[in-house]
């Protein structure tokens, strides 16, 4: 059911056009009807054109986002097919058939704008990030039961963003049975443990599976140190690929103790893996006037900025962090350097590394550019959509 009509400025229907799935409110002429807080809306031109129908928002300076570029009704059946579109697509790749964590929906990519489902075992994590999304959670929850048989959907919707749109923070079981405390997933062979409850985002950083596999083929003998190693992630990756040890550095413990199990429970020995938990700005000086060396070096840091104010200060947390990095590697050494933050774009945050090379006194080359994996994928139209990039760089 349509619950009013948002009718755009002249000449403000470009992005909409374009398939954006966005309206900010400067480009809203008026509001036509009473729709409430994530109730459905039409979209639709000055001149009178329907340009879509999306979810109403009130308290956003996102007032609408469209679940749809054409009149179709939004529906038990619509998230139905947009869900089963959104596995079809994973299938094809093969990634539920190798992995039993995955993400199943990636929001605005996938057709479903601040929905977020990741798949753990038998149990699903849902983030409803939207007024939209937070409006239909029950009815998506029921079409994702109906394509997936999941034991259960535990709800992580514990993040800020839901603030701008006037709603409150909320986690706790959504349908079906709760989870048991750990659930542990394979990715491509490697075995993780996940705390959906206690953990990061909705329990692991499914964005880094690719660059994982990565990393393991070029791991054989050698020493890595996991700087933002959360639950070791890059750490078991590199002992699947024949590292002779890996050192984990993290500031939550609570991480640090999973990732020490998830080694068990790889069948690696408690030498294999060191877990130091501190700060890494911190301890890479230290190392660094120890002349410690590694053969190969991970930054995987979190989000530097968090908007464009905090660009400049990212920029230099960057630098700092992988000139550090260069400098704790042995000549010929890979350093895996990322950034999660979206509004990093890759050619700037390429420039920041070049320079950490630079004054970290190397002639460093790139062997590889990574980038999310492919369960997150970002939809052309929509390039706010992308976020992680890396560069493996050899010393
Ligand atoms: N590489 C990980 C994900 C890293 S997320 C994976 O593949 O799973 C970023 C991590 O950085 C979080 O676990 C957080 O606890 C940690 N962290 C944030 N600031 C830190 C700091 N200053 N020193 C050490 N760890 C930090």
């Amino acid at each position: 059911m349509v619950n009013g009509q948002v009718i755009l400025k002249q000449g403000r229907d470009k992005n909409v056009r374009a398939h954006h799935p966005w309206v900010f409110s400067g480009a809203v002429q008026h509001v036509k009807g009473k729709p409430q807080s994530g109730e459905t809306v039409e979209v639709r031109t000055a001149g009178g054109d329907l340009l879509g129908v999306g979810a109403w928002s009130p308290a956003s300076q996102i007032q609408v986002r469209l679940w749809a570029f054409t009149e179709e009704p939004i529906d038990r059946d619509f998230f139905t097919r947009r869900i089963q579109q959104a596995l079809a697509y994973r299938q094809q790749l093969g990634i539920p058939q190798r992995n039993s964590g995955y993400r199943l929906i990636n929001a605005e990519s996938d057709g479903l704008p601040g929905v977020v489902v990741d798949v753990f075992g038998d149990w699903l994590v849902m983030q409803a990030l939207t007024t939209g999304a937070e409006f239909w959670k029950h009815t998506i929850a029921d079409a994702l039961l109906d394509v997936i048989p999941a034991k259960g959907i535990y709800e992580r919707s514990d993040v800020d963003v839901r603030k701008k749109e006037g709603l409150e923070t909320t986690v706790g079981i959504l349908k079906g049975e709760a989870q048991p405390a750990h659930i542990d997933i394979v990715e491509e062979g490697r075995h993780y443990r996940v705390d959906v409850v206690n953990g990061h985002k909705t329990g692991f950083y499914l964005d880094q599976r690719d660059n994982r596999s990565v990393l393991q083929q070029y791991a054989a003998g050698k020493t890595v140190l996991n700087c933002f190693s959360y639950t070791g992630g890059f750490s078991i990756a590199a002992l699947h690929g024949g590292a002779e040890k890996a050192i984990n550095i993290d500031a939550s413990q609570p991480a640090l103790d999973i990732a020490a199990d998830t080694a068990a429970l790889n069948g690696f020995a408690p030498e294999k893996m060191e877990h130091i938990c501190g700060d890494v700005f911190k301890l890479l000086r230290e190392y660094r006037n120890e002349g410690r060396q590694f053969d190969m070096v991970v930054l995987d840091p979190p989000k530097f900025a968090e908007n464009r104010n905090q660009l400049e200060k990212a920029a230099r947390g960057y630098k700092d962090i992988n000139l550090l990095g260069f400098k704790l590697l042995r000549p010929g050494g890979l350093l895996f350097t990322f950034s999660c933050s979206g509004l990093m774009e890759s050619g700037l945050f390429q420039k920041i590394v070049a320079d950490a090379a630079v004054d970290a006194g190397c002639d460093a080359r790139i062997l590889r550019k990574l980038d999310q994996a492919t369960d997150h994928p970002t939809r052309l139209a929509f390039p706010e959509g992308y976020y992680l990039k890396g560069l493996v760089c050899q010393k």
